[in-house]
């Protein structure tokens, strides 16, 4: 592809972002679209990506004292029914499952058959039926705290999907916890989003802002939703995760009563909190260019891929030479585990080869043929430079781990300043039109905006016209005082305000 277009990704960021989007995830092989609406087939490049980040979330969870556990899949609806607001907020996506057996149907096909007495839902989130579980767990002050996490898949009928960002079904961990004392569940809500501010930061190469919900941004149920808030690329804000501390809400709803101490009955204080395959997409448009995928290492399924080039009379030389040069580098580490390094000698073009690899972002790439071999060197290319570069051998082995180190810290570097370059503080409604003003849809504008405000209701019909949303209200930098940028009255609270996914 050496004469081919300037960029492996057509279109560009600039050109159509959404668009760049969905061939990036092309490019790199990572999913496609199924059969079946709003559902997507992970394929292995994108599936080991999940894997990754299951396993270093997994390990999170374990250090802060979780156990996982499975619970059903199926949600009686009565079940649902019991925490008002939750199946308020959930009512318009489940998926009911009624019947449950298929008989032939008189024009040759197959219909439903044996109706349930009670319709089953599909888990859009698993709090009730978890919730019912821990009822019957809990009984005194020393069953608590339960603190579990299950790994699953869920299903949220969602009108308009795009893939890993808003999927019909998709996979995540759930963590529900039952606590003694609200001060204790509140912890427990911190302590969650701290892990997935530090995952998201120290994994994905993603800074993010954490912070509380609005009472109109809030879960269905929560008394506060804690969350961490990305800026993608076209500056839209992507909700990444979240912690949400449930109050008395479900206990109350699944009875979930525990003898405390002193002898008294008590209702527990509950969480939950989750993250999904949509940080895959958040870590495509974080990092992504347009040439396509580029991969913090720590996540990456491949750290390095060596390319032999050889000639027929040469490849046993060149074999031998890549072989011991693989062996040499996967005895080195990278933040704590061993480099994953692959050769990849399949008998297809050197260029094209090379792009195959660009495109699903491994972090670096080396070429060696044997000219390189009698000069000692190897072809390196690092997937956020733009050209690659001859380095000695053993230089390179020694400096392996540095290039990883180096290139995860700039993914995360290039990625805060573009959140830095994209954030402003706005006072006036004529400030907060013209940064939010629709240029289109594939325009690239706005970002986020800092904003005092006096009255969540009332900013609506603003937000709705511009189709902007509050993010959180920040926890760090934040100046609670000021003046509500759309009335002009004194607020007491300040939140990000963006456009979102
Ligand atoms: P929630 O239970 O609504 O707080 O969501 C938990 C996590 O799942 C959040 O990190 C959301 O960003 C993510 N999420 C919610 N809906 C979807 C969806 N349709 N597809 C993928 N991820 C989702």
């Amino acid at each position: 592809m050496s004469k081919g277009p300037r960029t492996a990704i057509s279109p560009t960021r600039e050109e159509n972002y959404p668009e760049w989007y969905q061939q990036v995830i092309r490019a790199a092989d990572l999913a496609e679209n199924s059969p079946v609406r709003g559902c997507m087939v992970i394929k292995p490049w994108g599936y080991q990506l999940w894997e990754n980040v299951q396993r270093a979330l997994d390990d999170m969870f374990k250090a802060t004292g979780h156990q996982n556990a499975y619970f059903p899949l199926f949600i009686p609806m009565s079940f649902l029914e019991k925490e008002a607001e939750h199946v308020e907020g959930f009512a318009k996506e489940c998926a009911v499952v009624t019947h449950h057996r298929l008989e032939p149907d008189p024009d040759g096909g197959l219909r439903p058959a044996g109706k349930l007495e009670e319709p089953l839902i599909v888990r859009p989130t698993s709090e009730t039926i978890i919730g019912a579980t821990y009822a019957k767990w809990v009984q005194s002050y020393r069953d608590l705290p339960i603190l579990i996490n299950q790994w699953a898949n869920v299903v949220r009928w969602e009108m308009r999907t795009r893939m890993f960002l808003r999927t019909a079904e998709f996979l995540w961990q759930e963590g529900h916890t039952v606590h003694a004392t609200a001060e204790e569940a509140i912890e427990e809500t911190e302590k969650m989003v701290e892990v997935y501010r530090d995952f998201a930061e120290n994994w994905m190469a993603m800074p993010v802002i954490v912070g509380s919900k609005t009472p109109l941004e809030r879960f269905p149920g929560a008394v506060e939703t804690l969350s961490i808030e990305a800026m993608m690329q076209d500056r839209k804000a992507l909700q990444a995760g979240t912690s949400h501390f449930l109050g008395q809400n479900f206990s109350k709803a699944q009875e979930i009563k525990f003898q405390s101490e002193s002898g008294d009955i008590e209702y527990a204080w509950t969480t939950s909190w989750g993250v999904s395959t949509r940080l895959l997409g958040a870590l495509i448009m974080t990092h992504s260019d347009d040439d396509g995928l580029v991969l913090p290492p720590r996540l990456a399924p491949m750290h390095v891929v060596i390319q032999p080039i050889y000639k027929d009379d040469s490849r046993a030389e060149v074999m031998e030479y890549v072989q011991s040069l693989r062996d040499e580098l996967a005895a080195q580490t990278y933040a704590n585990a061993p480099i994953r390094v692959t050769i990849d000698d399949r008998d297809i073009r050197g260029g094209e080869k090379k792009w195959y690899h660009v495109k699903r972002g491994v972090p670096i790439r080396l070429e060696v043929g044997p000219k390189d071999i009698a000069a000692g060197t190897v072809f390196c290319g690092i997937r956020n430079q733009p050209k690659s570069v001859g380095i000695e051998r053993a230089e390179l082995v020694a400096t392996i781990s540095d290039k990883l180190a180096t290139l995860q810290q700039e993914l995360f570097d290039a990625a805060l300043k573009l959140r830095e370059d994209n954030t402003v503080e706005l006072k006036s409604e004529a400030e907060f039109r013209d940064f939010f003003a629709d240029k289109g849809d594939t325009a690239i504008t706005g970002g986020f905006a800092w904003c005092h405000y006096c009255d969540e209701d009332s900013l609506q019909p603003l937000l709705k016209e511009l189709k902007v949303t509050i993010r959180c209200v920040p926890q760090t930098n934040n100046e609670a005082e000021g003046t509500c940028f759309l009335t002009g009255k004194p607020a007491s609270q300040r939140a990000v305000f963006a456009k979102a996914y």
